[in-house]
Order: C-alpha cells, then sequence, then structure tokens
C-alpha cells in the first residue's frame, strides 16, 4: 500500500487523498450555484428570471444559476463571479442558450450600465484556479448560505 508521507520515514503519517481540481470545481459550483439561487429568491421561494422576468419557484428545478458569459474555461474569472451568475429560469437557460438579449436588459437593470463594463473587463482576465481557492470559497459560500437564512432549494445539504 502507498502512503503519502510527512516526517521521518520511520514514522510515516498517512494523509487524506488530496480533491481533484476537477472535484473541487464541482463541489463549489453546488454551493455558489445555491446560494445564488437562493440570493435572488424572495422570502416566499420566488425567483425572477433575470432575462426575461417571470417568476418561479424555487425548489421546482425551474430555477438556475445561469451565466452571462457562459460556463466553460474561455471566461474562467467569471465562473465563480457573483454579478456574471444570477437566477433564471430553465426556459431561458436551456432552451434559449441564456436568453442573452434578455439577459443584457436584466443585468442593466439590477446593477446599472457600467455592469457591462465590469463584466466586459473581466472576461478578459487570466485566470487559473487552484485547489486551495477552490477549498477557501467553498467555506466561504456556505457561510454566505446560511447568512441569507433563506429556504433551501433541493433540500440538500450544503
Ligand atoms: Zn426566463
Amino acid at each position: 500500500m502507498k502512503y503519502n508521507t510527512i516526517g521521518t520515514d520511520s514514522l510515516p503519517i498517512k494523509l487524506a487523498k488530496p480533491k481533484s481540481v476537477k472535484t473541487l470545481k464541482k463541489s463549489l459550483w453546488r454551493v455558489f450555484s445555491e446560494f445564488i439561487r437562493r440570493r435572488d429568491s424572495d422570502d416566499n421561494g420566488y425567483c425572477e428570471c433575470i432575462s426575461c422576468g417571470k417568476r418561479v419557484k424555487n425548489g421546482t428545478w425551474k430555477v438556475h444559476a445561469g451565466h452571462y458569459y457562459s460556463r466553460g474555461n474561455t471566461w474562467a474569472a467569471l465562473y465563480f463571479d457573483e454579478i456574471n451568475v444570477n437566477g433564471q429560469c430553465s426556459h431561458c437557460n436551456t432552451y434559449l442558450e441564456g436568453n442573452k438579449q434578455g439577459y443584457r436588459k436584466g443585468l442593466i437593470k439590477k446593477y446599472g450600465e457600467q455592469v457591462l463594463d465590469y463584466l466586459d473587463m473581466k472576461k478578459n482576465n487570466r485566470c487559473k484556479w487552484y485547489g486551495f481557492m477552490y477549498e477557501a470559497l467553498i467555506k466561504e459560500y456556505k457561510e454566505k448560505i446560511l447568512k441569507l437564512n433563506r429556504k433551501d432549494t433541493y433540500g440538500q445539504r450544503i
């Protein structure tokens, strides 16, 4: 059996196998997207879609956390950006490819015109994600979720 060891040769200490960056990214998305869905829902659990304005009930899989600049490695700096990701109905997110036109209007309504400059500037940032960054953000967003004090959406453990 192979051990990752620290310390002297005579006293190997077994360390927990480090989680892969891919696993950590998935875990962060689970927590981060939950935060976005709860943040953008009202006290009754309804979320207004950023793109079309439709009110959808959270916890029915109809509310997604949708990217303006979409997921993938191209815009890594915006993948976990709270302004670039907002509550969106599943229809806009899944079938209308994010309903970009509506999303743009929704962003301006929510944050003002300058939001587009901010996102344009940030999308070109070179960004490499390391495991420790994911771990720190997972912890941070779990705390932020608790602070929101809103109902969970899928009844899942955070
Ligand atoms: Zn929508």
